[in-house]
């Protein structure tokens, strides 16, 4: 696996030196609104610890951070009233999953009926 890389636009928003569209933050979590929005709701979750990706996360992080990213998940799809009609969270990685940013993150996607999960990829 490759080394975090400490200059990523995520780490740079959770240092404060760049801003966001702050929607929830915890002690394990940072949320805001992507820049470029997929849907009506397009959440960014990330962790406050410095992880590559979904796998380095499960591997590496403490379970502790684990409960608590995930918990700020469902915390966020609580505040934001998304369960009822439901929504979709993505987590992509690497270069095949099309990751442009090396900090891991979680898409949540919702407000209206989102379509198929991908186009075909065979
Ligand atoms: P990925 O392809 O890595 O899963 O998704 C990265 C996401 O980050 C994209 O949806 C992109 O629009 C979003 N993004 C990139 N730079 C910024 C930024 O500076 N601020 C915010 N809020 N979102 C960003």
């Amino acid at each position: 696996m490759s080394t975090y890389e400490d200059n990523n636009i995520f780490a740079k928003i959770l240092r404060g030196e760049i801003p966001c569209d702050k929607v929830y933050e915890d002690d394990y979590a940072l949320a805001f609104n992507d820049i470029n929005p997929q849907a009506p709701v397009h959440i960014l979750v990330i962790p406050k610890g410095s992880y590559i990706s979904i796998d380095d996360f499960g591997v590496n992080a403490p379970a502790e951070e684990v409960a608590g990213f995930y918990k700020a998940v469902a915390n966020i799809v609580a505040e934001k009233e998304l369960a009822g009609d439901g929504f979709r969270t993505i987590a992509n990685t690497g270069l095949n999953g099309g990751q442009e940013v090396p900090h891991f993150h979680v898409h949540i996607l919702g407000g209206a009926a989102l379509g198929p999960m991908i186009s075909k990829a065979v």
